[in-house]
């Protein structure tokens, strides 16, 4: 009989994980079923526990409920810890969290993309729980400087100062960076944040985590002559290490991201 996974998130019913999962476990010839959960907000807890009580094996957690999934695991892979939040749930003699999101990123930046992160200087924009993923996962790829920029920036300079990195206003922003990452929600609303012109010159790559739209500050990139990536990639690299984490298998991401951006 098929094992169990499903998405769980608010809204969620424009999720492509389902589909990614079921391709990978097709390419994998594992017997999945992957489903979506539109939970009520303050209601996480009660889903899992649904989900996990009708023989369900693991859930993606996406927004708003990853740092309640954080709270609700018994036991914390080191990824989870240091990003403060969950995105895989596994359901085993206990209940572990893990963080993909930042490795996604990683894979995606240097396997798809052929960024050099070692030795790089990067400009994170945002503080919330994909910035915090993504940080840990910067620093390990051995990025050489990283500065954190929020729109709310005492959130900036808290995430900074668990890292040890530096934190500045959009307004002290000058420039220098070989890599700017867009890891707010800004593009879902066709905002950017506010970077002072200049930033972007010189740098090898512009990235928004938001995926599936052109967002402003991918118009922006182009409008400086700076190469521009959605951050599709990173969500078929998170799914595909949140599939390695419950089955033990690695799909091929390759013809998975093709096939999404229809070529
Ligand atoms: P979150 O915890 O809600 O944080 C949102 C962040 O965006 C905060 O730093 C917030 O700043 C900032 N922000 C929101 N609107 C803004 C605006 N108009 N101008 C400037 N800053 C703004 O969300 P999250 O979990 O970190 O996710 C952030 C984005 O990454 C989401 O769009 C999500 O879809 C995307 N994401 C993509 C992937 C992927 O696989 N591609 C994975 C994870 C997340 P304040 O602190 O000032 O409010």
């Amino acid at each position: 009989m098929s094992e169990r996974y499903a998405v769980i998130g608010q809204p969620v019913a424009h999720s492509k994980s389902p589909w990614i999962h079921e391709r990978f476990a097709r390419e994998t010839r594992q017997d999945i079923d992957y489903g979506l959960i539109e939970a009520p907000l303050g209601s996480f807890a009660r889903a899992a526990d649904e989900f996990r009580a009708g023989g369900g094996k693991g859930l993606n957690v996406t927004l708003p409920f990853k740092e309640d999934a954080f709270r609700y695991c018994a036991k914390l892979s080191p990824r989870a810890r240091t990003a403060g939040a969950v995105n895989t749930v596994t359901f085993g003699s206990e209940v572990s969290g893990d963080n993909t999101d930042g490795i996604g990123l990683v894979r995606d930046l240097s396997g798809n993309l052929g960024v050099e992160l070692r030795g790089s200087r990067v400009l994170l924009m945002g503080a919330g729980g994909a910035a915090q993923g993504a940080l840990g996962a910067l620093l390990e790829a051995g990025v050489a400087a990283a500065t954190i920029a929020n729109r709310n920036e005492a959130r900036a300079r808290e995430l900074a100062a668990r890292f040890s990195v530096a934190a500045k206003g959009y307004g002290e922003l000058e420039g220098g960076f070989d890599l700017v990452i867009n890891a707010t929600s800004a593009g879902l609303s066709d905002e950017a944040p506010a970077l002072p012109a200049g930033v972007l010159a010189g740098a090898k790559l512009a990235y928004d985590m938001v995926y599936g739209r052109d967002t402003p500050f991918l118009a922006a990139a182009r409008a400086a002559g700076v190469n521009a990536c959605d951050g599709l990639g990173m969500l078929v690299e998170q799914a595909a290490e949140s599939f390695f984490v419950w089955r033990g298998v690695r799909p091929d991401t390759a013809a998975v991201l093709r096939e999404l951006r229809g070529r």
